[in-house]
């Protein structure tokens, strides 16, 4: 039986963890990383689960706003993303098919970053 590393996303054998690296879900090979890195990962995977959610709630939308003020650029500007579709759709059901009608250029951007899974089509 492995064990699921949250930053690599692999399963892993359990000799792959420390003791520590267990409880936290992440490898010996990724808790390597610098810790800028793993923080980066691990608000990524935060933001992208709002979007998987069936609602984007206001304690989500707090959280964006707290996270578009982060020192990381790039997540900053995930979350500005995020809390856009946040304003116009919280609601998952026919989010794209409102996007694709009413805003593009957001869409445009949610592709741009990935944001998309592609059985969300
Ligand atoms: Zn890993």
């Amino acid at each position: 039986m492995g064990h699921l590393c949250r930053i690599c996303g692999r399963v892993r054998a359990n000799e792959k963890f420390s003791g520590k690296g267990h409880k936290n879900h992440i490898c010996k090979d990724c808790s390597k990383k610098p810790a800028y890195e793993i923080k980066r990962i691990d608000r990524e995977e935060e933001i992208f689960g709002f979007l998987r959610q069936s609602n984007i709630s206001k304690k989500n939308i707090t959280r964006l706003n707290t996270l578009i003020k982060s020192d990381d650029s790039e997540i900053s500007e995930l979350a500005s993303i995020v809390l856009e579709v946040a304003i116009v759709k919280p609601h998952k059901r026919k989010r794209l098919n409102f996007l694709r009608k009413e805003n593009r250029e957001l869409l445009a951007k949610l592709k741009s970053k990935n944001l998309i899974e592609t059985d969300y089509w």
